[in-house]
């Protein structure tokens, strides 16, 4: 994922009152996960969305709209402020919600154990609708709510639909790969209670696949998802080139509808570029795969490769420069790249306690 800096800095305004709802909440259940679909009026510039809690352990609102939108504020239900975009917008990050990155965000809530439990009662998310000339005080902003009833945060599903591209299915050097690096992402996730539960399709879709949300191809993808699955597109190639082995949507990744709702990974690249698949090669696939979803589950880079940017959990090692990050993190799954030496690359198959949290917090994780 690349980083985009906010264009705009944000002034705070006084809370305005409740959630100013333009019509009806649907809402819908699918086994643990409901869904309300609603649209809220930002008259000056901010959507306030109502989140009503009544026993579900975590939501994710993804919120949708003409101009640029990104998540400002979280209060509780006593009106306590537990999440303030500022704060994040410093060298550790929590969540992609706050930053200002297209038309639509998302915020899964809570993120850590230490943001507290979901109260039961009104929680609001403060959701700002900008252009280039500050706050937009005339938009209207769709919000889509998953909530999920699950107390068991340490056992949970994902589910994946992995979508190949045109021809990718019935090419066998390919299948063959994929299926032997999905085993090995069910491998990596196995000792931190996630299990996979994958399905696969064939597709006409490009093999040269553009980033996240920049192709129409990606809304058309989304429209068939259902429930919590997530969408994994099998390319050969991203941007034209190999200078990717996969990039997720955002962090977190939506449940819902949206051309960003993906992860896309290069098949190509994993397999080395020489278009076979040894036994590294499968290994670091299927870590992709797992570090690829686990970005869209909400889980950053412990550290980026700048050194200078860290996760905001307290279990991973606040390192510093590269020797000492290799060091210190370089089995982590989400470390961002492989760290190899002439004959194999290391293992990236751990996760802390921190970040085994933030995945099972994830909405779609059932
Ligand atoms: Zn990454």
């Amino acid at each position: 994922m690349t980083r985009l800096l906010r264009p705009l800095a944000l002034a705070a305004l006084p809370l305005l009152g409740a959630c100013d709802l333009l019509d009806d909440v649907l809402s819908e259940f699918d086994g643990d996960l409901e869904t309300r679909s609603f649209s809220v009026d930002s008259s000056d510039g901010k959507a306030r969305v109502d989140v009503e809690i009544d026993g579900q352990e975590t939501f994710q609102l993804t919120a949708t709209s003409g101009q640029l939108v990104a998540v400002e504020a979280i209060y509780d239900p006593d009106g306590e402020l537990v999440l303030y975009w500022e704060d994040w917008y410093g060298n550790e990050s929590l969540t992609g919600a706050v930053w200002l990155e297209g038309r639509d965000t998302v915020l899964n809530w809570p993120v850590r154990s230490v943001d507290g439990e979901l109260s039961a009662g009104t929680w609001q998310v403060e959701v700002g609708v900008v252009d280039n000339e500050g706050y937009y005080t005339d938009a209207t902003v769709d919000a889509v709510l998953k909530l999920k009833q699950d107390p068991d945060l340490s056992d949970g599903v994902v589910k994946a639909r992995i979508v190949y591209a045109d021809g990718l299915m019935q090419d066998e050097v390919v299948s063959a790969g994929v299926q032997a690096a999905v085993a090995r992402w069910e491998e990596v996730w196995g000792p931190y209670g996630l299990s996979l539960d994958a399905g696969y399709e064939s597709s006409a879709y490009s093999t040269d696949q553009a980033f996240p949300g920049e192709s129409g191809e990606h809304e058309d993808l989304a429209q068939d998802a259902s429930g919590s699955e997530v969408t994994v597109l099998i390319a050969e190639t991203i941007d034209g080139g190999m200078d990717y082995y996969g990039i997720a949507g955002s962090i977190p990744g939506t449940l819902d509808h949206t051309g960003r709702a993906l992860v896309v990974v290069s098949w190509l690249a994993n397999a080395g570029g020489d278009g076979s698949f040894s036994d590294d090669d499968v290994r670091l696939f299927g870590e992709t795969l797992a570090h690829e979803v686990g970005h869209y589950m909400g889980l950053f880079h412990p550290v980026e490769m700048t050194w200078d940017y860290w996760d905001a959990l307290d279990d991973t090692d606040a390192c510093q420069g590269q020797g000492d990050c290799e060091g210190g993190l370089g089995d982590n799954l989400m470390f961002p790249y492989p760290v190899c030496d002439w004959t194999s690359c290391l293992a990236q198959d751990q996760l802390t306690d921190g970040q085994t949290g933030v995945s099972h917090r994830y909405t779609g994780t059932l």
